[in-house]
């Protein structure tokens, strides 16, 4: 019932627009796109739309079905031309490199020298040309920074060997944690060295750094002045959720370092991994540090998705506002870090896609419109499906830029990618209705209303309806308002009062298509059709 409605609705839209196009005289005026003509401004401080490249799968260029920096630079205009006021781009403004140092592996998370690129990727050359390119764009790019633990190739873990074999512990041993095998319980994950073991926790490949010791901390000191003398903006760090042990205080090491590489570069930007409760994610934004991947609303699993399924809006968005307020108590100055999946998870599409397009739309609207920084996946913007889910290697198969001439790229032995429902980039670049052109919105209002990344949520707005979410985000005096429909099937009217908000009006809307109507506040009321989004502010 409710989708015949739509149809018949939209097909009249159709009729208006066509018809005020050419100065027809019945058809009621149509309302205005909000956020055309409004200006948008490229970020010159931490506060990003960050884009996660998995770097062996995204664009390869010389055929060896690599991915590689050159094909990272050949995409560099897709991501951001520059002008953030036009082109055919993405319009992201930082990119998240997953490791690219030298290693035996497809992923590159066992680094077996932190002072060189992997040649599969290129020289350092061709890396700096990356850096300069994407700065020319004004793409940030942090590097992924794997402290926890080490490629058992690594020439300074082999080095640590020979001397623990010969009974040598004060020398190299000091940067790993060997110890006597009874220092460990059984259950910790060991690699056994003479009569020693050292923590493994990830693989019997990837011994754990000491991070406790003077020796670790001036070689990570050394690493992180290399990569930022360089010109990198900051760092993803891997596994900070294992940072911690017996003897090292996984805070205190934190804090050390976010302080270190901010003597080195004032304006660093570091975003941590660690997927446990809040309470220990607090824990860590005491280090000080930017941000930390807030795991808990991301993948299938997490809060997006269950409060999508359940339809319960303002549950959720009760939550983003209790975890705002607990982690900027830790932090005053953090940067939530949102996102939908990365490469560990299952693409976000296998669960969305079966709900449509609007689903997917709106899910975007739900993470990209919260306070802080949002981590977009490579593919995730095209509604890009995981062919299955019993290997991390479907999650990072090549990225489709033209559904019509897939890409070669291998991963893990893995060569088949199959294209979005929707098409690859250049087909999404041509439907106006597209994923793609959903998120290049997304970001464009971002930049047009800075207050959305930079403000907090200071209260939630009860519109006496469960499926309809709405919160207020304040920065600086400036104060927006932005309400989701979270049915998929119904429209929601809701009252707009002054104590709301005075002389409210439309700053932006998030539509399901582009073939619906423009929302407008009408007699102090406003109509979101199902998986619709919007902001309001006041009107000067
Ligand atoms: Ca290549
Ligand atoms: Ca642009
Ligand atoms: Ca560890």
């Amino acid at each position: 019932m409710k989708k015949s409605i739509s149809i018949l609705l939209s097909a009249a839209m159709v009729g208006t627009l066509a018809l005020s196009g050419c100065g027809g005289e019945q058809a009621p005026a149509a309302v205005k796109d909000p956020v055309a003509g409004v200006e948008a401004k490229a970020s010159t401080d931490k506060y990003r739309n960050y884009y996660q490249i998995f770097t062996q799968s995204y664009a390869d260029s010389n055929g060896d079905n690599i991915g590689d920096f050159q094909g990272i630079i050949s995409q560099l205009d897709y991501l951001n031309d520059g002008d953030p006021n036009g082109g055919e781009d993405l319009g992201i403004d930082a990119l998240w490199l997953t490791p690219i140092n030298p290693s035996d592996s497809y992923h590159k998370y066992n680094v077996e020298d932190y002072y060189n690129v992997d040649k599969d990727f290129g020289t350092l050359e061709d890396f700096d040309k990356l850096l300069e390119e994407a700065h020319k764009r004004g793409i940030n790019i942090i590097l992924d920074l794997v402290l926890n633990h080490i490629s058992y190739k690594n020439p300074l873990f082999i080095e640590a060997c020979k001397e623990v074999e010969a009974g040598k512990l004060d020398g190299k041993a000091r940067l790993f944690e060997f110890h006597k095998p009874d220092y460990y319980s059984s259950d910790t994950p060991v690699i056994t060295v003479g009569d020693y073991v050292c923590e493994a926790n990830f693989s019997p490949t990837m011994p754990e750094w000491n991070l406790n010791s003077e020796e670790t901390r001036q070689e990570f000191t050394n690493i992180a002045k290399f990569w930022l003398d360089r010109g990198v903006d900051g760092f993803r760090l891997d596994a900070v959720k294992y940072f911690g042990n017996k003897e090292t205080d996984g805070v205190e090491f934190l804090k050390w370092f976010v302080d270190t590489c901010r003597k080195i570069k004032p304006d660093v930007y570091l975003v941590g991994e660690d997927w446990s409760d809040d309470s220990e994610i607090k824990d860590f934004y005491g280090s000080g540090i930017d941000s930390l991947f807030a795991f808990r609303f991301a993948q299938s699993s997490g809060d997006i998705m269950q409060f999508m399924s359940t339809n319960q809006g303002a549950q959720l968005v009760k939550k983003l506002a209790s975890y705002d307020s607990k982690m900027s108590g830790a932090n005053p100055d953090y940067i939530n870090a949102m996102f939908l999946s990365n490469h560990d998870q299952v693409r976000i599409a296998n669960a969305l896609e079966s709900k449509g397009v609007a689903a997917e739309k709106f899910a975007a609207n739900v993470y990209m419109l919260t306070p802080g920084n949002s981590f977009t996946y490579y593919g995730e913007e095209i509604g890009m499906t995981a062919p299955g889910t019993d290997s991390d290697k479907y999650y990072r198969l090549p990225m489709v830029f033209d559904s019509d001439n897939l890409p070669t790229i291998t991963v893990d032995g893995a060569s088949t990618v199959s294209a979005p429902t929707g098409g690859g980039v250049k087909q999404q670049l041509k439907d106006e209705d597209s994923l793609l052109n959903h998120y290049r919105r997304l970001i464009t209002v971002k930049l047009q209303n800075p207050e959305i990344q930079r403000g907090r949520i200071t209260s939630q707005q009860d519109f006496g309806d469960a499926q309809v979410s709405g919160y207020y985000i304040e920065k600086d005096g400036a104060k927006l308002l932005v309400i989701h429909n979270f049915s998929p099937e119904e429209e929601k009217t809701v009252e707009i009062t002054d104590d709301m908000m005075k002389n409210a009006a439309v700053r932006a809307d998030f539509l399901p298509s582009v073939k619906d109507k423009h929302l407008e506040i009408k007699d102090g009321k406003i109509t979101l059709p199902a998986y619709s989004s919007v902001i309001l502010k006041s009107a000067d």
